[in-house]
């Protein structure tokens, strides 16, 4: 068996398996737990720090390596910038210092002597690409310049949970710079449209994709864009942004370039990010009262393979359980094999219930007489004998089969619970009955948007760029509406 990604302990009882609060009851404990019992993360010695298990991070890599491919085919370039930044780079973007101070963290001695000038852990990279791109850009002809860097960032945070919120994440961050400001706008909408389908296609988390209000606005930023989805509580979960900084780092940087009418420009810039609170996104979107339910393109583990032990059956059974696995390895699916002799089938079966593995397939003496094996679907908990002969074929268009489940039925959810309303009244009555996603006119009023959250604890996530209706007056102060808001309580 594939020992890598699997238990390290042996469970005290077989039971242990089925320890998950119910969703239903609580679910941010039911959330807790599952991340614990799937080993996806452990809390750290260091108050507000994860430990990614690597159960937990094979579903991250899976991420990593599909937005990777995304960017690189759309002529984004990997890089790598420092993990301290001086502290005067990041004082000199004023919005930005003002957004970040307080989640700053600071080196102040190494190498046992006091520092002169104190460094600070990158919330974000902002004032180092800046710094680096002043040096690097003077013409035109270096432009558009499209960096990526997949890093770590340290907000500090007060209250934490694992992959949502925690003090250290991982995450991935664009910084480009462009000729015009056209060019930047479209870069940064083209990036939103990039995680939309991402995370759609391969997380099959559905999203809503538009434009932050002037308060959640990235600090430094001309205009920020995000990607909201709906978790399975109602609550909604910012799972990307992208920003268009405009000239404010170019300015604060000094990145000029000459322009093709030979006049001195400074650039127009954009950064985008992604993180590992996507992984967060997937167990909230799909995980039931059994633990994780995993979409096969982001899964570990897209198959197990559970022997089950009659008679001599490690001369009979066993050998045709490998031979399966290889087959389907050869296939190109990712599968584990459950061998393991320590344990029972049906403690298996719980045990990769909980962890969210796609499909499971059983094979036992009586499959082989029918050159069969038992297939049962972690979504809809259905189960089919499947020929042996083509079981590639079939496995392989189960997993598409799964995915598009997965998708449709996250969609629904977020369907059923969105509600278009125009009163006041009725808008908190559905904040305070089963949450979700309630569409509305708004002013545009700062003060409205935080009354709002007063009364309702529900934000403004985003608003679409195309709005199905006309905005008619403010759902709160019935002055004329500016947009159409999606408003939700979010994590
Ligand atoms: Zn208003």
């Amino acid at each position: 068996m594939d020992e890598k990604l699997s238990m390290a302990k042996k469970p005290e009882s077989e039971s242990f398996v089925t320890e998950i609060t119910p969703r239903s009851q609580d679910f941010s404990r039911w959330y807790l737990d599952v991340v614990r019992r799937a080993e996806l993360a452990d809390y750290s010695p260091v108050k507000g720090c994860m430990v990614i298990r690597p159960y937990g991070y094979a579903i991250w890599e899976l991420i990593q390596q599909a937005l990777d491919r995304r960017l690189k085919a759309t002529g984004h370039v990997n890089a790598y910038f420092p993990l301290f930044i001086p502290e005067s780079l990041l004082t000199k973007e004023a919005k930005h210092v003002e957004g970040f101070a307080p989640q700053v963290a600071y080196v102040t001695h190494g190498g046992g002597e006091e520092l002169e000038e104190r460094l600070i852990i990158r919330p974000t990279s902002e004032a180092i690409f800046g710094t680096m791109y002043a040096k690097w850009i003077q013409s035109w002809r270096d432009l558009p310049l499209l960096l990526n860097q997949w890093a770590n960032v340290v907000r500090w945070e007060k209250v934490t949970r694992p992959f949502l919120r925690t003090t250290e994440f991982l995450w991935q961050e664009g910084h480009t710079a462009h000729e015009t400001e056209a060019e930047a706008e479209e870069e940064t909408l083209k990036i939103l449209e990039l995680y939309k389908e991402m995370v759609e296609t391969e997380l099959a988390m559905p999203v809503i994709t538009g434009r932050k209000s002037e308060s959640e606005k990235f600090a430094g930023a001309l205009r920020t864009y995000s990607i909201e989805a709906l978790m399975g509580d109602g609550r909604a979960l910012q799972a990307g942004t992208s920003h268009n900084l405009g000239q404010n780092f170019a300015k604060a940087f000094d990145i000029t370039f000459q322009a093709r009418d030979k006049s001195v420009q400074h650039v127009w810039g954009t950064s985008w990010g992604v993180s590992t609170r996507l992984v967060g996104g997937v167990i909230m979107t799909h995980g039931d009262d059994s633990g994780l339910v995993l979409p096969p393109n982001v899964a570990p583990y897209q198959v197990v393979v559970v022997p089950i032990p009659r008679g001599n059956w490690q001369e009979t059974v066993l050998p045709k359980a490998r031979e399966i696995q290889q087959q389907l390895v050869a296939g190109g699916v990712r599968v584990m094999l459950d061998d393991r002799d320590a344990y029972t089938p049906g403690w298996k079966f719980a045990e990769w219930e909980l962890r969210g593995v796609p499909l499971r397939l059983e094979i036992g003496p009586k499959d082989i007489e029918k050159s069969t094996v038992l297939v049962a679907r972690r979504d809809t908990r259905e189960k089919q004998a499947v020929p042996m002969d083509g079981l590639v074929a079939s496995i392989s268009a189960l997993l598409e089969q799964i995915q598009r489940t997965l998708f449709d039925r996250a969609v629904q959810f977020r369907d059923d619970r969105t509600q278009r309303v125009s009163d006041y009244e009725e808008f908190k009555n559905f904040m305070d009955g089963r949450p979700g996603f309630v569409i509305a006119p708004w002013c545009g009023s700062a003060a409205c948007e935080a009354q709002i959250k007063t009364d309702t604890q529900a934000t403004i996530r985003n608003m679409p760029m195309t709005a199905a209706t006309l905005p008619g007056r403010c759902v709160r102060c019935d002055q004329p509406a500016q947009a159409e808001a999606w408003f939700a309580k979010a994590y």
